[in-house]
């Protein structure tokens, strides 16, 4: 008689989540039982585990490209635990695929292959200490994990630089294996005291494919909070939280940086999926929220899924004119919100739900516009001696082709003013002022990279000088930029 596969969680009655040996033995039995479930790896942690990466390819696909070629069958990566006080994703996704392994009436895994890292932030996880301590205003479980990895990095704000095995494992792993069509970033917000049972966000960065963009923004997100609400009366919104804009109230959404994992997923042409539980409702609430706003996520993509693939393809051969260098939040429309309602200097219990509510009306920004562009040129020239920046091109998937002279009909960027901002994630982020112009005075050997391939807008805002969270943000050009009046990189319009 074969016994009943339980998370940590369910088998205490969610007093306790699971550990990463609970996360890896319940994959490994999972890929003994299955022969088209794999337990792969990510990459080895800073402290040296071996983050598991689940893989649930029915159809028996090996890599991304096999799963496309066979027509409108949909990569789905689905990311959890990466903020590792926050634990509902990791116990929700582990009994998700146990489930569908079981019985799966929709068909979901005929039509997807399923790359899941159910334990991301694997070494954040193992840090556990007091749930109120590690992450604050939680009800339950008591003891959880840290939010940084074992760099004590945040794991959500290091797409474009990826310094953490973490990221680099899901730019080989995930990104340069799989391809994925889908990016879930399963996370729990301790914000605004709201009414919401989820709240959710798509990639926000402008520069996502604007069919891709509308897709998951405009279509998919409003099916899924519609269903949930239809079978589970469960109200569903846009993350963000209440703040005061010029004085007024706003709802308002996350940055809009490709540093973010959803944001950087839209970046690439593919749709991102930010997942949000609450963290004074109950533990089991939770994971049960996150569960099902999954599941019904994934419904409503296997019933698009040839419409995704044309977007997809479409996105990936559409080569932007422009791309921004300048942004601003913006509203699309105004909403009923349920805010907390208590006097002022009243003690409230953060760690349980509101119990009495106020209906305010809120421009919901759940947006970001452009406010000023940039030409996207036809290529760039990176210096072989910035190795920093190859070597980070070539983790991106980016494709380089080598010169062995001065390029010709290149311009070159006069840096006229440079700031570094205060640290942030260990970073003086920095900034440079100037102009093109078009005479190149180095002799250096480069590598060219043509923005003529799928990732031209991640291209773009990686080297482009004037982007607000590319290679110049994080220093990777600081060497060059501190010691030169030009610009590393080369352009060619
Ligand atoms: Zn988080």
């Amino acid at each position: 008689m074969q016994t009943v596969l339980q998370t940590r969680a369910e088998a205490t009655g969610y007093a306790e989540t699971s550990t990463f040996a609970d996360v890896t033995s319940f994959c490994d039995v999972l890929a003994r039982e299955y022969p088209f479930v794999k337990r792969a790896s990510l990459c080895r942690s800073t402290e040296g585990r071996d983050v598991p990466l689940l893989i649930v390819s029915k159809p028996g696909f090996t890599s991304g490209s096999q799963a496309h070629a066979s027509g409108d069958h949909l990569v789905v990566y689905i990311q959890a635990n990466i903020h590792a006080g926050e634990v509902e994703g990791k116990e929700a996704i582990l009994m998700l695929v146990r489930d569908l392994l079981k019985s799966d009436p929709a068909r979901i895994l005929d039509a997807t292959t399923l790359v899941i890292a159910p334990i991301y932030n694997a070494d954040g996880n193992e840090k556990f200490g007091d749930g109120l301590v590690n992450r604050p205003h939680q009800d339950g479980p008591a003891r959880v994990g840290e939010r940084h990895n074992g760099m004590n990095l945040d794991l959500n704000r290091d797409c474009i630089k990826a310094e953490s095995p973490e990221m680099r494992g899901v730019l080989r792993e995930v990104y340069g294996a799989w391809d994925p069509d889908v990016v879930f970033d399963l996370h729990t917000t301790n914000g605004t005291r709201h009414r919401f049972d989820l709240t959710y966000g798509p990639a926000t960065h402008p520069d996502t494919d604007p069919a891709v963009l509308r897709y998951q923004r405009d279509v998919l997100l409003p099916t899924v909070r519609k269903q949930l609400r239809k079978t589970h009366k469960w109200e569903l919104f846009d993350y963000g939280n209440a703040e005061r804009r010029s004085g007024e109230l706003i709802w308002a959404t996350f940055g809009y940086e490709g540093r973010y994992v959803t944001n950087y997923a839209g970046l690439r042409n593919r749709i991102g999926i930010l997942s949000e539980a609450v963290s004074f409702l109950p533990f089991r609430f939770r994971v049960e929220t996150t569960y099902q706003f999954v599941l019904a996520t994934l419904n409503k993509l296997v019933d698009d899924r040839k419409d995704i693939r044309k977007r997809i393809v479409a996105a990936d051969a559409y080569r932007a004119a422009e791309a921004g260098i300048a942004f601003e939040m913006a509203a699309r429309g105004k909403e009923k919100v349920d805010l907390e309602d208590v006097p002022p200097g009243t003690r409230i219990d953060h760690t349980k739900a509101p119990t009495k509510w106020k209906s305010v009306v809120l421009p919901t920004y759940d947006r970001w516009a452009m406010t000023a562009a940039a030409k996207v040129p036809s290529h760039y020239a990176v210096p072989k001696s910035s190795t920093d920046a190859i070597r980070l091109l070539r983790f991106h998937g980016i494709e380089l082709t080598e010169l062995r002279k001065t390029p010709t009909g290149f311009e070159q960027f006069l840096i006229k003013n440079t700031k570094v901002s205060q640290p942030f994630q260990g970073h003086p982020l920095r900034t440079v002022e100037g102009t093109w112009e078009p005479r190149v005075t180095t002799t250096d050997d480069y590598w060219i990279v043509s923005t003529n391939q799928p990732l031209r807008m991640l291209i773009f805002h990686l080297l482009d000088p004037l982007t607000t969270d590319g290679f110049v943000t994080w220093n990777v050009f600081d060497r060059e930029i501190t010691s030169s009046k030009t610009y590393p990189v080369l352009r060619k319009l």
